[in-house]
């Protein structure tokens, strides 16, 4: 690498008495005594509106954190006209001014603003403190400096081969035109990475966040200007579903489309794109990752401590609201009462509550949507003869959107919640015969209408292999003996295939390169 060599950002525990949690304490505190107000970004002016949307914590729902100021389509076409606007400087600047941008912004966030981001993913997002530093302060400042490291690979690429008389070369051109960037609540680091990997590459944005992550959308906006982003390279809007895509999907310059969030929305985009197709300059880059029904599938030989980790972390924490959430497991009948009891103590021991106690370990969903789905999928279980809450099951959205964690155990291997997303804290267990492992490993394969992440946990090197084998396609990121949660930045490149999304690996050179539009020029002397 000719830029400084990426390493991942070191996380702090927060564990009591430290300064670092002092600090965070105190970023909360402030943070919960002020009334923000937040407003949309377009070629780097604050735009207010008299149209104002309220902020409160997922698991405090009478606090009010602040308000947003919310837009129509004309600020959509407002925030199009500033991105191309500042297209031509931007894309003219040497790639290393840009790389330099995005590392002061890394910078920026694993110090001056670690504590506020944080305590915004905390109190926004209903993050406790760990998931919060895993997420905004390290995974966010990992996906800006590898990709910079990755950046200056794709400029520093090996130029093509030349013949007598000849010299060829290729040269990196920016998308013509304008990228939208559609972002989840789930993680701060991907709302931040997905705008900010896009503008990198010399390509200008118009960024819509999810509206339960605007609270710390806004710091992440905040460290981009103070990073010295150019106005008008990212621009942030708050407007509905509907606005934003009948102005930015009938725009002739729309170049691309970067998106985390739900195979439904994702598909119907991709729809929409492709009723629009005609009107475009260039074909769009359509980049996206969605939904999961991650597995974790346990081999009779599984080490009982190794399996009941990888399923109480990997299903439980941030309250199952990740895509590569554990969501169903595949039990030996062996196994399945000694993990059980497992399980119960692990889970009874679980305090639940607001993330400004540092020692609850599950807090809320996310808003009442979520939560009333997630439970209406504990009800119908409750009430089925094909399965069985075994552990949990209870709820309670009085104050918080408080959904303990849940064992739904499914006796038939085509339950509804064995194969549909819930995107919460619930977890589906099959329990197999010891000697159905060859059928098990067929029914994981074809139950994966998603495959996004997935575990085997197993001590037998034979089935270990089997189940790598077997299982290639149910998954892009493939465990053996972990959670399926909490791929690292430069070490495992996150994405998956079929229902899940385009595999266009976040923090990795392959999605870097979806945001080029290579030109080759050859010269004959
Ligand atoms: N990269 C995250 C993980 O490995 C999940 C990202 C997501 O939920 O979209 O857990």
């Amino acid at each position: 690498f000719n830029v400084p060599t990426p390493i991942n950002e070191p996380v702090n525990s927060y564990a009591p008495g430290t300064k670092e949690r002092e600090l965070l304490e105190a970023a909360i505190q402030r943070a919960r005594a002020e009334e923000a107000d937040i407003p949309m970004y377009i070629g780097g002016k604050e735009i207010r509106t008299d149209k104002k949307g309220k902020l409160t914590p997922p698991h405090d729902h009478q606090h009010t954190l602040g308000y947003y100021h919310e837009g129509g389509k004309e600020h959509v076409s407002q925030a199009i006209d500033a991105a191309l606007a500042a297209k031509a400087n931007w894309e003219s600047l040497q790639w290393e001014q840009r790389a330099a941008v995005f590392l002061k912004a890394a910078e920026l966030a694993s110090t001056k603003y670690r504590y506020k981001i944080n305590a915004a993913t905390m109190l926004g997002q209903s993050k406790n403190a760990y998931q919060a530093e895993i997420d905004a302060a390290c995974e966010f400042t990992d996906f800006l400096r590898f990709n910079v490291a990755y950046m200056s690979e794709i400029y520093g690429q090996q130029p093509p081969a030349n013949s007598k008389g000849v010299w060829n070369r290729v040269e990196q051109r920016p998308l013509e035109g304008f990228v939208f960037a559609l972002t989840p609540f789930n993680f701060t680091a991907i709302a931040g990475n997905l705008p900010a990997c896009v503008a990198m590459m010399g390509n200008v944005v118009v960024w819509k966040p999810s509206n339960t992550q605007i609270y710390s959308a806004n710091v992440l906006m905040e460290i981009f200007k103070e990073a010295g982003l150019p106005d008008g390279v990212i621009n942030l809007i708050y407007v509905s579903g509907p606005d934003a895509g009948d102005v930015i999907f009938k725009h002739p310059d729309f170049a691309g489309i970067h998106f985390t969030g739900s195979t439904g929305v994702f598909q119907n985009i991709w729809k929409t794109i492709g009723e629009n197709i005609h009107q475009y300059k260039t074909y769009p880059r359509i980049v996206g990752e969605t939904g999961g029904k991650d597995f974790i599938l346990a081999h009779p030989s599984a080490d009982l401590a190794v399996l009941n980790t990888a399923l109480v972390r990997g299903a439980f924490e941030y309250q199952g609201q990740k895509c590569s959430a554990a969501s169903r497991a595949y039990i030996p009948s062996s196994l399945w009462d000694e993990l059980k009891s497992r399980m119960e103590k692990d889970i009874r021991s679980f305090k639940i509550g607001g993330t400004e106690h540092f020692g609850n370990f599950i807090n809320a969903v996310i808003d009442e949507k979520a939560f009333d789905k997630i439970t209406s999928y504990i009800d119908r279980a409750k009430d089925s003869n094909d399965a069985e809450v075994v552990i949990g099951g209870e709820y309670d959205k009085s104050k918080g959107y408080f959904i303990h964690p849940t064992v739904i155990l499914a006796k038939t291997p085509d339950y509804e919640t064995l194969s549909e997303e819930l995107f919460g804290p619930v977890l589906t267990i099959y329990v197999y015969e010891d000697s159905e492992w060859a059928e098990t490993l067929k029914l994981v394969d074809s139950t994966s209408i998603y495959a996004l992440t997935g575990a085997i946990i197993s001590q037998d090197r034979y089935a270990i292999e089997e189940a790598t084998h077997a299982l290639r396609n149910a998954a892009g990121n493939f465990y053996i003996n972990d959670k399926c949660t909490g791929a690292v930045v430069g070490q495992q490149p996150f994405g998956g295939a079929r229902g899940s999304g385009t595999n266009d690996k976040a923090g990795s050179m392959i999605n870097l390169l979806r945001w080029v539009s290579p030109r080759t020029i050859k010269e004959t002397f």
